[in-house]
């Protein structure tokens, strides 16, 4: 059995898998510990033959807070799973390195695992949260639930995993991201970003269902099913688009640190909090 500190692993019901975001006196915000630990739990998962669906879960009111920011974790204390190296470079390759490895590198390798996975998710998500969300096949939130990515207050393009028009479409991606605002569950709903609202009280339940559901199916259909539709989102440029965007978000990166000598613009935080 592992050490993990900050999830929680449990096979609810057979053939599924449940991974806990256990970090809610911070609201599961995301350090490198954590994304560490989830990805060595999603590979458990993904090996164990007697698991079909994985579902990822969080403890608390909110999903995830997004990246926490003052975590003291440094790539020191962490075992890559890319080929990405010199996270200590100075100038723009080190970090550079370190947001593909630990942002872009793992939620791509977490969206190709080849079984189904579903988030389950109440309350507030946002920016990185969204990171954890988006890449599950499934969606399950609770009519509570919100979502919003208001980085473009700090300067930057948006999260790292940059995968908006593909999630909610271009016109409601652009309206999030230039505005910050928190869409909906019900707007989640309607453009097809989650395909099942429920009240909070069946939020476990109905999630737990709809994967027995999906458990009752042989593996093969099951990968060969989320294979056929990830080749269809590659066909489409998924990949490419992601890749092109994280060479702008290091744009932004790039001049916060040239105006501000900081990551992101520190004006940016009274925007939203003003806004909140
Ligand atoms: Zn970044």
């Amino acid at each position: 059995m592992s050490d993990w500190t900050s999830i929680r692993y449990d096979e609810p019901i057979e053939r599924v898998a449940r991974i806990t975001l256990a970090r809610p006196e911070v609201a599961n915000a995301q350090d490198y510990t954590m994304l560490s630990e989830l990805n060595e739990a999603f590979d458990r998962a993904a090996r164990d033959p007697e698991i079909r669906v994985i579902v990822l879960a969080a403890d608390g009111r909110h999903f995830s807070s997004g990246h926490d920011l003052r975590a003291g974790t440094s790539m020191e204390e962490i075992d890559p799973v890319g080929t990405w190296c010199h996270f200590d470079a100075p100038g723009a390759e080190g970090y550079m390195a370190t947001e593909a490895e630990m942002y872009v590198g793992l939620c791509w390798r977490w969206r190709n695992i080849p079984k189904p996975t579903i988030a389950q998710v109440q309350g507030k998500v946002i920016a990185g949260g969204l990171m954890l969300v988006w890449p599950m096949d499934l969606i399950v939130c609770s009519e509570d639930a919100t979502f919003s990515d208001p980085v473009v207050a700090f300067g930057v393009n948006g999260h790292e995993y940059f995968t908006h028009p593909y999630e909610v479409g271009a016109r409601l991606a652009k309206d999030m991201l230039f505005t910050g605002r928190a869409i909906t569950a019900d707007e989640a709903l309607r453009h097809g970003m989650v395909t099942r609202v429920v009240p909070s009280e069946d939020l476990e339940s109905e999630t737990l269902e709809l994967a027995s559901h999906i458990a009752r199916r042989p593996m093969i259909g099951l990968t060969l099913a989320k294979q056929s539709v990830n080749n269809t989102l590659d066909a489409m440029g998924m990949y490419t688009a992601i890749q092109s965007a994280f060479g702008l978000h290091h744009v932004g990166h790039n001049h916060n640190l040239r105006l501000h000598d900081s990551l992101v613009d520190p004006a940016g935080i009274a925007v939203i909090r003003s806004e909140a």
